[in-house]
Parts: structure tokens; sequence; C-alpha cells
């Protein structure tokens, strides 16, 4: 189908997207049950986002498929069948595919396009919005979807560009297929990605070396098939489960035990572990005592139990010693493992830990430490990205307050995570300070909601909407209070604080209160009829 044309010289469109991921998809839908006109743009050449970009060998879920799927048609439910409960990127991708062109979407997204630069135009009351292909489109509303873990990032070390190997960023991997067989492959990094695509191709290489910083504490992601049995009974209670989920604390299918740690023998609290340790992905995260997530002792406690199953899994107690962090649970995201551990037994298979031996350069011909150089046909960066706001610092948005970026140098301040003042008309979904969570229930929680303030807007026929300063202060000042004092703020060691990002101001752009406090805080808005926005 056609793509259709954008309006480089015509009237303003009422509301322009960027991005055509989870959240992108789900406002474009939502803007197709209006009489509004509406497009989107989107870098990539496919629907997807995070899933269009991140398909390196191993790429999954580790949220239960079901519960990352869209809700909103009981058709759709009815008809798609998610083989895992942790479903891999091609099944993914295939999935948000089928749901753009089932309700024929994809005509309204314009591919292969980058936003460059976003300026507010007061005296017309629209955004101007230049293309990386020379084209601009004229808005009233701009709705960012733009992805929270989107702008990928390289090791800032020197070199590079002088490898004469190949090289790939798992954030930015090619469509055609790498054949590691055979191959001296280094993996960089040790977080979600690393360890998904380490597991994934430590079967195929000749040689693997691990270049890890910080390890994480890894727990098996327990994936599985769906049986047809188990696909009967998910349909049967679809309603069911996305009120348990919206009502969750962070949309997953799992909530915190209901037990007081304390009113229980260490055994009792071995035994529960156990049973978590045995459940699936984020159980062990979400299912747990609240207390491991904000009591020091027992998150000690916890983190003895899994140093006992690392090291009950690793042959060599010195790799182990290697790779058991020295951090609490939970306060950097924990990846989900499938063999991670047993992947360092492997004979070809070597663990360097760059706290001992940091990276010097890049060599030509591969990656030289102070200990010496290792040759290597393929590099894998597994290094993360500029997490929250760096794909907002990406596109030069200028609104009536100067530049975005500026505005947040020091963190960003927003009301509810929805929208700044002096950016007019400007919304965000899943940006920062929005919250941490089972990202498509959290951007369908807030696309809701910014698209009630645009539908407030346009009912008062009012032309434009703005964040008011008092209602960013209070949520702003919300956000850091919830974020004083945890565990996660004593360690600071995520990149929700920016410190993976060299020179990039350390405060928390997530937001530590649920999903539940932000349906509890869209509530509020909307019951003081939207107070939190100047409507003119
Ligand atoms: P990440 O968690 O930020 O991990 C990046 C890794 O690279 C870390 O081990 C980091 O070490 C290392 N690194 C970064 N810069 C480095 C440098 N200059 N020198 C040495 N090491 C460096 O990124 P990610 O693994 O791509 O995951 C990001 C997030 O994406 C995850 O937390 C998760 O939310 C999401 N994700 C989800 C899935 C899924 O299963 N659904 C899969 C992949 C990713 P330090 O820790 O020391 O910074």
């Amino acid at each position: 189908m056609a793509t259709e044309p954008l309006n480089d010289a015509t009237d303003p469109i009422d509301v322009l997207v960027i991005g055509a991921g989870i959240s992108g998809i789900y406002q474009l839908y939502k803007l197709a049950q209006t009489d509004l006109t509406y497009r989107a743009v989107e870098a990539g050449d496919g629907v997807g986002g995070t899933w269009y970009w991140n398909r390196y060998p191993g790429a999954r879920f580790d949220s239960e498929s079901y519960s990352y799927a869209y809700f909103f048609s009981e058709e759709l439910l009815g008809e798609w069948n998610w083989t895992e409960h942790f479903a891999g990127q091609p099944e993914i991708e295939n999935y948000l595919n089928t749901v753009v062109d089932r309700f024929d979407l994809r005509r309204h997204i314009t591919f292969g396009v980058r936003v460059l630069t976003m300026t507010w135009d007061e005296a017309a009351r629209t955004w101007s919005t230049t293309l990386s292909d020379g084209s601009t489109i004229r808005s009233r509303f701009v709705v960012t979807a733009i992805g929270i873990l989107s702008a990928p990032q390289y090791p800032a070390v020197p070199g590079i560009e002088d490898f004469q190997g190949e090289s790939y960023h798992t954030g930015l991997w090619p469509k055609h297929d790498i054949d590691f067989t055979g191959m001296r492959v280094a993996v960089i990094g040790t977080g979600s990605s690393g360890v998904q695509i380490i597991s994934a191709i430590a079967g195929q290489v000749g040689s693997m070396t691990v270049y890890q910083r910080t390890p994480n504490w890894c727990t098996p992601l327990n994936n599985r098939p769906i049986t047809a049995e188990e696909q009967q009974q998910l349909r049967a209670d679809f309603d069911q489960m996305h009120t348990g989920l919206m009502g969750s604390f962070a949309g997953f299918v799992h909530n915190f035990s209901a037990d007081n740690p304390a009113e229980q023998t260490p055994e009792q609290r071995a035994a529960y572990w156990e049973t978590l340790w045995q459940a699936p992905g984020f159980a062990k995260l979400l299912g747990n005592y609240v207390e491991v997530m904000t009591d020091k002792d027992y998150n000690t406690e916890f983190t003895k139990f899994l140093e006992a199953k690392i090291r009950a899994r690793v042959h060599d107690q010195k790799i182990a010693d290697k790779l058991i962090p020295d951090h609490g649970y939970g306060v950097k995201r924990p990846p989900f493992e499938t063999d991670y551990y047993e992947v360092f037994n492997l004979p070809h298979v070597s663990l360097i830990d760059m706290r001992d031996t940091p990276i010097e350069r890049v060599t030509p011909r591969g990656i030289a430490t102070a200990d010496g150089e290792r040759e290597f046909d393929i590099i894998v960066y597994a290094t993360g990205f500029d997490a929250i706001t760096g794909a907002f610092d990406r596109i030069e948005i200028t609104g009536t307050a100067g530049t975005l970026k500026d505005y947040w140098a020091e963190g960003p301040h927003t009301v509810v995570g929805a929208a700044s003042p002096g950016f007019p008309n400007l919304f965000f979904v899943v940006g920062p300070h929005s919250s941490a969570g089972n990202v498509p229930r959290i951007s369908e929680r807030q696309c809701d909601f910014v698209n009630e303030v645009i539908g407030e807007a346009l009912r008062r026929g009012c032309t434009r909407v703005e964040a008011r300063p008092e209602a960013e202060a209070e949520w702003t000042a919300h956000v850091y209070e919830l974020n004083q004092g945890t565990l996660g703020a004593q360690a600071a060691l995520d990149y929700t604080y920016g410190v993976n990002t060299p020179g990039k101001a350390v405060t928390f752009r997530h937001y530590d209160g649920g999903l539940i406090g932000l349906t509890a805080k869209h509530a509020e808005i909307a019951d003081s009829g939207y107070a939190a926005f100047d409507f003119s």
C-alpha cells in the first residue's frame, strides 16, 4: 500500500506522531478512531522501534508475550497465537507488522526518515518538523513515541573506526544474517542485550571473549512454548488479564508477595526464593517480597541466595567471582537469561573484567587492554543506550522556552512525564519521569492520557495547550521524593540515572511510583478539569 504524501506546502495536519514502535503504533490506532488528520514518521524502514532495531541473535521479550501485546481489539486477541511465553524478535516484529496491516495503519507512516528539528511557531500555533529527507511537516500537535532505549551508544574508547573486521551494535543490528561460525568474536557489555546474544551465539562461534565492566544479577527467564490449553485459557482470561495488568504496580503479570519476610524464617524465605528461581522472568523482581527492594538486609540475603546459584553453575570459582555482582539486586535493571552462566564453562569462552583491565583502544585487528591486544573477526557492541532522554537530545526541539535539550540539561522536568511548560502542543509517550515497567502497558496508559488532553483542548475549541509550571514542579518533586533514599538511588548505578553516558547529568530519569502512581496522577489531573494545563 502506498504511503500518503507528506504535507510540505499544504495545511498543517492535526497530529504528527514520531516513531512507529510499540507506542507509536498504539498512538496511531487511537488517532484512527478520531476524525483528526495524522501521520507518523519513523527512522526505520519498518515498524517495531526497539523490536525493529534490536534484531540481534537471542533478542526476545522478558515480559510475558501476552502481557506485552495490544488489548484494544478482541478480534486481534482471538486471532494471534504467541508461540512462547517469551517470544523472540522475529515473532514480535511479525506481530507488530500484522497489527499495522490489520488496522490499516501502514499508509499513515513515512519510513526511513529521521526527525532533525522541531520548531514551535507561536503565531501559527503549529509545530514545524524538518526531516532527514529535506521535507517539513507542519502539525498542530506532536506526540513523541521515540522510546527510552533508542539512542545506541558505543564505548568512549579510541579506534572503533579503525577495526578492519566486522562490528555491530545490538541496538542497530543489520537485517542480513551474520555468520558467527568459527569466528573469533568479542562481545563488549553484559546488560540484558549482551547476556542474550552471548548465550545465543556461544555454540556457534570459534571463540568468544566477553568484556564485562559491571556484572549483573542474571536469573533464569524460564521460557517455554505456550501449549494449546494455555492458549485457550489465555483467550478466556484476556479481559481479566488486561484489568490485572493495568491495575498492577508495573504492568506485569507478577505482583509482589503479600507475605512479610520478617514473619518468616530464613528457611521459608529461601524456599520462597527457590519458587521464584523456577518461575518465569520478572517474578524474581516483581513477585519478590517488596522488602527485598526496600530493605538492604533482605536484599543482601536474596543476593546471597543468587550468589550460591551462580557458584553452582560456574565450574571455575575464579570466574564465578568475576560474574557475581557487588551491588544489590534490582538497583540495576536485571537481565533474564537462558544458560548464560554455563557459557563460561565452555573452553572457547573467556571473560575479561574491564574493572581490572579496561579497554584502552580498538585496534585494526582487535581490542587492546593493559594486558595486551586480542585479535577478533567480529566485535559486538552490547553497550546500551543514552537512555530515556537520549533520543530527545538528538532532535533539536525549540519551543518558547528555548531548546528542550537545554531545558532538561540538569534533568527532565515534566507534568506526569507527558509534557513540559514552554513546549505547547507537544506530548511525550513513555518519555522521562513517566514510569518504569512493562512498556506497552505504560505507553497504553500514557497515550490514553495524552489523547484525553488533546481531546479536551479540541472540545474547548482551543488551539494551544501547555503544561503549567506549578504542575511541573509538583510532579518533578514527587518523582525525586519517591526516589530519594531508595536502594536504587543509593547505588545510582543504573542507566536511568544517566551514569552510563559520559558528560550526562547524573539524575533520576524514571519514576518509581509505577503504573499505579502514573494512573492515579492521570485521574487526579482529569478530575481537576485538566488544571495541570493551560488551554487557550
Ligand atoms: P545496558 O543494560 O546499558 O548494558 C550495556 C553494557 O555495556 C553494560 O554491561 C555496560 O557496563 C557496558 N558498557 C557500556 N559502556 C561501556 C564502556 N564505555 N566500557 C565498558 N563497558 C561499557 O544496555 P542493554 O544491554 O542494551 O540493555 C538496555 C535495556 O534494554 C535493558 O536494561 C532492558 O531494559 C532493555 N532490554 C530488554 C531486553 C528484553 O529481554 N526484553 C533485552 C535487551 C535489552 P556498565 O553496566 O558498567 O555500565
